[in-house]
């Protein structure tokens, strides 16, 4: 054990400090455990399906009853090699299942088939922006196993039950290295993954079902001392616990320390009634789990060619996409990155460049109004009353010069509450069109002018901000269509002879 802490440690050398806590450095590495979205489960034919009664989906393989032989599950295997294709990891030409031993009620066969040694998926990064800053965390393996049965406390008549469906359903657990340095970053992370293993289309992301749950490895230290002991919260099954069960625990740590105790491995609960954390157990090492190789399971042999076919089967990857996006639309890293954040977000754009409107206006809206929107209401782009057509309608209006983007915002309003569908009938209902009589605009200038010789003198004096106050009356002059950038044109050349 002591050996995998100066690993990590190794590892941490010259990556960058993070924020500071009461002068104390937040490390923080997580093990992810995503269901992966197979009809059976990893080793057996058993249904998968979540909410069936209970025990009526674990047979006898689940069980691991004598004279049964778990059989791989090469869908299981064929998403685990997707997971790895898609955050540029190695994927192991062969693999080792192994039993880790432990008792508990809900694993009555008394081990779990995991991966140890030798996992499937191997390194690889993951990367996002946390605010405009751009973060990698690196990954130390990704392995396939299968998941234990469920206790259910009745606490009514004061009995616990087991369930046992869940025996036998196949995880990936996903190891980070000790990368992260905030809960924000953690939760920015714990994001990224689930946006990629949903793209792709190996977990379903419900997080209340527990098809992706975290646990979260933090410690604290003082600036360039070794890493420090660390606690695990188990089982985060939402990233606004994940968030506070960090800072508590961070908080929790650091107190402990100052009042002058030492931190002990343990396994913690996060309850969100309370906002504590609180140990479980402390911690086991490896040793304790006696792993050994599964002498019912084969190695698990991966070949280049089976690699290519699934990578030839893949869709495009968000971050292939991005890459695409600045390439052919000459967007911003930042843009193509919040473009591709979903599907449902990079399918809109998609479908709304179709339509021939300006990429870095249209992205300014869908990021912009349409975001603030959605977020309000708790939609997805995929059901938003402003469809992709409409909104690429609008922006190209605004791109012609025949609304500004004031009148912009209530045509998108007026879509919006669906007042209407076509953005030319809404600017001509409303009246929104922007003056595009250059006769009929030159006469207004005139009379602004000669109204206000005040404004004018002061500006021909040099004074800049006279020619805002001028603007502003020909706007209002023109009941607000006028073109605001032809307006301050035409006055600058009026006014410089
Ligand atoms: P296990 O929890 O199964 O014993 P590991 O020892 O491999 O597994 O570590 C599990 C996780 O703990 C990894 O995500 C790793 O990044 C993280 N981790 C290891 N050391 C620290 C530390 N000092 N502080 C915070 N996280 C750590
Ligand atoms: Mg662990």
């Amino acid at each position: 054990m002591s050996e995998t802490v100066n690993t990590f440690e190794a590892q941490q050398q010259g990556r960058p400090t993070g924020p500071l806590v009461h002068g104390y450095e937040v490390i923080i590495g997580f093990e992810t455990h995503a269901q992966l979205s197979t009809q059976s489960k990893i080793f057996s034919r058993a249904s998968t399906a979540f909410g069936a009664e209970p025990n009526t989906q674990a047979c006898a393989v689940d069980l691991a009853l004598p004279g049964t032989l778990p059989v791989m599950n090469k869908g299981a295997v064929e998403r685990a090699i997707q997971f790895g294709l898609a955050i540029n990891s190695h994927i192991a030409p062969r693999s080792i299942f192994a039993r880790k031993n432990y008792f508990y009620p809900d694993l009555p066969k008394g081990y779990q088939i995991s991966q140890f040694e030798i996992p499937v998926v191997q390194g690889g990064a993951v990367e996002f922006f946390l605010g405009d800053e751009k973060k990698t965390v690196r990954l130390v393996r990704a392995h396939l196993e299968e998941d234990a049965g469920k206790s259910l406390h009745e606490d009514f008549i004061g009995q616990s039950g087991i369930d046992l469906n869940r025996a036998g359903t196949p995880l990936l657990e996903i190891v980070t290295e000790p990368d992260m340095r905030s809960s924000a970053e953690a939760v920015a992370y714990a994001k990224e993954l689930h946006k990629i293993v949903t793209w792709i289309g190996i977990c379903d992301g419900n997080m209340q079902e527990g098809s992706f749950r975290c646990d979260a490895n933090v410690s604290v230290r003082k600036p360039g001392q070794p890493l420090g002991t660390r606690r695990e919260i188990k089982n985060l099954n939402s990233f606004k616990f994940m968030q506070q069960a960090i800072d508590y625990e961070v908080r929790w740590q650091i107190e402990q320390i100052e009042d002058g105790n030492e931190i002990q491995q343990a396994t913690v609960l996060f309850n969100p009634d309370t906002g504590e954390t609180r140990a479980m157990r402390t911690k086991e090492d490896a040793a304790d789990y006696r792993y050994f190789p599964d002498p019912d399971l084969p190695p698990l042999c991966i070949s280049e060619q089976w690699i290519q076919t699934v990578r030839a089967q893949m869709a495009e990857l968000p971050r292939n996409m991005a890459a695409r996006f600045q390439a052919d639309y000459g967007l911003s890293e930042y843009d193509a990155t919040q473009l591709t954040q979903n599907k449902a977000t990079a399918v809109y754009f998609t479908a709304a460049l179709g339509e021939g409107a300006n990429p870095k206006l249209l992205s300014n809206w869908i990021m912009g109004e349409l975001s603030r929107k959605l977020n309000a209401a708790d939609m997805t782009p995929a059901f938003s009353p402003v469809g992709p057509i409409p909104l690429a309608n609008l922006v190209k209006r605004i791109e012609d010069g025949t609304i500004s983007n004031n009148a912009a915002k209530q045509v998108f309003e007026a879509l919006w509450n669906v007042e209407g569908h076509d953005v030319d009938q809404i600017i001509e209902a409303k009246g929104l069109k922007q003056m595009n009589d250059t006769g009929a605009l030159e006469a207004i200038v005139n009379e602004v002018i000669a109204a206000n010789a005040k404004n004018v003198a002061e500006f021909k004096a040099g004074n800049e901000k006279a020619l805002n106050g001028l603007v502003g009356q020909i706007m209002k002059a023109s009941k607000g269509k006028a073109n605001p950038q032809q307006v301050n044109d035409l006055l600058r050349s009026k006014l410089a002879n």
